[in-house]
């Protein structure tokens, strides 16, 4: 049975978790963050580091009877700045324990430097695959500007993939599942059936897998060559249609129940992309710039690294399967049909 997206909130409700959406600066709209009534009163995610989003985030907790001074726990599903933004200036309001996976807590603690090191990472791979200089450049200059919206904190507690989230009336498992970002956490009520997925699974739309530095565990080891970051979030995927989830609460859109089915949805799109590249690169070989314009034209200097990642990823399956090889002229990298 398929509940609509209402109906997904009240069950959420009646296990004492509320959706709080919380406006972004960004394409993909709204966060959502979750409140867990329960002893400690927990906060999932922030939103970002903006006085618009601290102002609703207020009302909205106020809309059940809670201030920020009342939170006693913060948890962040991943580094996103539209889900930790606010973590700093939330921790020191109300005091909670911050929580979060033990490879994502050196990222909440000193952002803006690792983000440095991700956009070093990007500008590498971006020449490499052959966009140009001044796209590279420009990027990088809007990448500095967004990172305002990010923010830091200490983190109080460093959770292990496996260990359990205790509550007065409940039990989360923490499990790491990178594709999404190479932080991705799920929080796993097993009792109840109910999974806060964060941005790892979302109804509505696929959730890119932008190439990130990996930060061990799942994620693999930093410094292994090219990060894969779709086969990383293909086998995160496997894991997480094996769940008995009942009901999903995203990070992104509504809540929903069949998760299954999205993710075998997902399993066939990553497979016809991959096919729609195999058939390019046997007409000629192409660097993953020119993939990317075959596919989709001249895409916005902003989409550039969102959509180099998809193609890289894709052609990671490729080369898997040992059906693609890359070979490298004046610097950047080409891929052609073995
Ligand atoms: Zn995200």
């Amino acid at each position: 049975m398929t509940a609509t997206p209402e109906e997904a909130l009240e069950q959420a409700a009646l296990a004492g978790i509320h959706r709080l959406a919380i406006p972004t600066p960004f394409a993909v709209g709204r966060v959502n963050c979750y409140l867990i009534e329960d002893e400690p009163l927990t906060l999932v995610d922030t939103g970002p580091n903006s006085g618009k989003a601290l102002d609703e985030l207020e009302r909205a907790l106020a809309a059940h009877g809670h201030r920020i001074e009342d939170l006693e726990r913060i948890v962040i599903t991943h580094q996103h700045i539209d889900h930790l933004g606010l973590v700093g200036i939330l921790a020191r309001r109300s005091q909670a324990e911050i929580s979060a996976l033990d490879l994502l807590a050196p990222v909440i603690e000193d952002f803006g430097a690792d983000a440095e090191r991700d956009d070093e990472l990007a500008e590498a791979l971006m020449l490499r695959h052959g966009i140009p200089r001044d796209v590279v450049t420009a990027l990088r200059a809007v990448s500095r500007s967004f990172r305002g919206w990010g923010g830091s904190s200490p983190v109080d507690r460093r959770l292990a993939d496996g260990e359990k989230l205790e509550f007065a009336g409940r039990s989360l498992e923490v499990l790491h599942r990178p594709g999404h970002s190479p932080s991705d956490t799920v929080f796993w009520d097993a009792q109840r059936g109910v999974l806060l997925a964060g941005d790892h699974l979302i109804k509505h739309i696929s959730s890119n897998p932008l190439i990130s530095r990996p930060l061990g565990g799942k994620s693999g080891e930093p410094g292994g060559g090219r990060p894969r970051a779709l086969v990383t979030y293909l086998a995160s995927m496997r894991e997480t249609r094996e769940m008995p989830a009942e009901l999903v609460l995203p990070g992104h859109g509504e809540a929903f129940d069949d998760h299954a089915a999205l993710i075998d949805q997902r399993f066939e799109l990553h497979e016809r992309r991959v096919r729609k590249i195999a058939e390019l690169l046997e007409e000629a070989p192409r660097s993953a710039h020119e993939i990317a314009q075959a596919l989709w034209g001249n895409v916005a200097v902003t989409q550039a690294y969102l959509t180099l990642s998809e193609v890289l990823g894709h052609v990671d399956l490729l080369l898997e399967r040992g059906e693609v090889l890359e070979q490298e002229l004046g610097g950047v990298i080409r891929f052609e049909t073995a």
